[in-house]
């Protein structure tokens, strides 16, 4: 399950206090500036401010085309005040050069209430919303003087001195996705508006999700990414019991060494030596052998060795993009060991640069689950730590998050009393390739003999199977 990032347009305006509601009803939000970081968002936030100059800001920050197309695609939306203003299909007594944004199919009358001067309170009966009325704030606020069709009214202001409507003036209107109000409920400690937006956010993730998955073809009900770390950890349970394992201790013991080196021998103040050792226990390398290279890698010891990181990139058989990460003291015995490996079996050596842009380095715990956990437990605990996703391994769960996250995300599962097996950075693919028996078979086989060579120290590819395939393959 992924946690749906919520922009909120940082132009003008109330950003922080929306950004603060939306933590508090568990969704991650981020500040929107830029078409990029627009591209990046499932949903926006238009806080209140003042509209005539956050339209002229949308052009300046080459926003209004890019935000103009989300809403065409249906990205969830929710205008506050001036963020009402913006969303309707006409503003009245608007600038003449004020831009609209177009996700509203309504009429909406800026400073309908009146000026500064005429900002009030009301409590409102809000459709949707239940636990009594919601207490809203309108500071020059706007009102919706027609709605199309497919708008739904929410809210209205029973009382206006001088309201035409014997109904009350319309201050909250949903059309699909879109759900904006002429108040501010960032203002007052009442979550209710923004939980009602962040069902439709989580509503619409999961649709488009669903969507995105059935126009594939595909019944998978895993994410791209937690393809391959499902295969991984089957395959890293495997190992432990065949011959692999020493290999795979030796990999584990120069990881400890060389986090020790980098940051020092004091596991307490080493955040990345402490998940190395950590995860080398849960594998049951010997604490005798942990101990010595701490000292080695912290140079307790004269006989260290020099490590480097090299990465090496290159395609594997079905055209799976292959990066390789070697530690090794001796580049060159590294360079031809995996030139050897990969052209003996299928592969080929690529250009760096040419598929790493494929891969984005992150935060990853793997947690078993034969503590008593739920997903949802492990994704209240992790939350506020930066997580982004929680995924179901089957065996365990994976908490992916942000590289620079990681500890606090491990931390957070250790304060809520959580096991966790491993913590570390990887790479993770954006995006991966759907693999037959036959396909899947042979790039196993390439990542085995990568894997055998003692100066890699980790593959990653960006390939998915099915369980069915997993299965066959065995
Ligand atoms: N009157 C303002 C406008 O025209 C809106 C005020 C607000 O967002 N609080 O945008």
């Amino acid at each position: 399950m992924t946690v749906p990032v919520v922009g909120v347009l940082a132009l003008q305006g109330d950003v922080r206090e929306h950004e603060r509601a939306l933590a508090e009803c568990g969704l991650r939000s981020r500040s929107v500036r830029r078409p990029e970081e627009l591209a990046e968002v499932d949903a926006l936030v238009i806080p209140g401010g003042e509209s005539t100059t956050i339209s002229r800001l949308l052009v300046s920050f080459d926003l209004l085309e890019p935000l103009r197309d989300r809403l065409r695609g249906g990205m969830p939306a929710y205008g506050s005040c001036a963020g009402m203003i913006l969303l309707g299909r006409t503003v009245l007594d608007g600038r003449p050069d004020q831009q609209q944004l177009g996700g509203l199919d309504a009429v909406v009358r800026r400073n309908a209430f009146g000026r500064q001067v005429d900002s009030f309170e009301a409590d409102l009966d809000v459709a949707g919303i239940e636990g009594g009325s919601v207490r809203a704030v309108f500071i020059r606020a706007p009102w919706v003087e027609e709605t199309g069709p497919d708008v739904e009214v929410l809210a209205r202001v029973p009382d206006v001195p001088a309201a035409g409507a014997a109904a009350g003036r319309i201050v909250a209107v949903r059309q699909g996705r879109v759900l904006a109000t002429a108040f501010h409920p960032e203002l007052t400690g009442d979550r209710r508006v923004h939980q009602l937006f962040c069902e439709t956010v989580r509503a619409a993730v999961a649709q488009d999700a669903h969507s995105k998955r059935s126009r594939a073809g595909g019944t998978r009900s895993t994410t791209a990414m937690s393809g391959h770390s499902k295969w991984a950890t089957t395959k890293h349970k495997k190992a432990v019991v065949d011959a692999k394992r020493g290999k795979m201790f030796a990999k584990l013991i120069k990881n400890i060494e060389v986090a020790a080196r980098i940051g020092g021998g004091d596991p307490d103040g080493n955040p990345t030596l402490y998940d190395a050792i950590q995860k080398a226990k849960k594998s049951s390398v010997p604490g005798e052998n942990i101990d010595r290279a701490v000292k080695r890698g912290s140079g307790a010891d004269a006989d260290a060795a020099e490590y480097q990181t090299i990465m090496y990139e290159g395609y594997g058989p079905g055209g799976v993009a292959i990066l390789v990460e070697c530690l090794t003291d001796n580049r060159n015995r590294a360079a031809g060991e995996v030139r050897t490996a990969m052209t003996r079996n299928g592969g080929s050596m690529a250009d760096a640069g040419s598929v790493s842009f494929l891969f984005s380095r992150k935060g990853v715990v793997l947690l078993g689950k034969d503590q008593d956990v739920s997903e949802d437990t492990v994704l209240g605990a992790v939350l506020d730590a930066g997580a982004e996703e929680v995924n179901d391994l089957g065996d365990s769960f994976e908490v992916v998050s942000e590289a620079t996250d990681l500890v606090a995300v491990r931390t957070a599962l250790q304060q809520a009393g959580i096991d966790y097996d491993s913590a570390e950075a990887g790479f993770l693919p954006s995006a991966s390739t759907q693999l037959d028996a036959d396909a899947a078979r042979k790039v196993f086989k390439l990542i085995d003999a990568l894997e055998d060579c003692d100066d890699v120290q980790n593959v990653y590819a960006n390939f998915d199977v099915t369980d069915e395939v997993m299965a066959e393959v065995g």
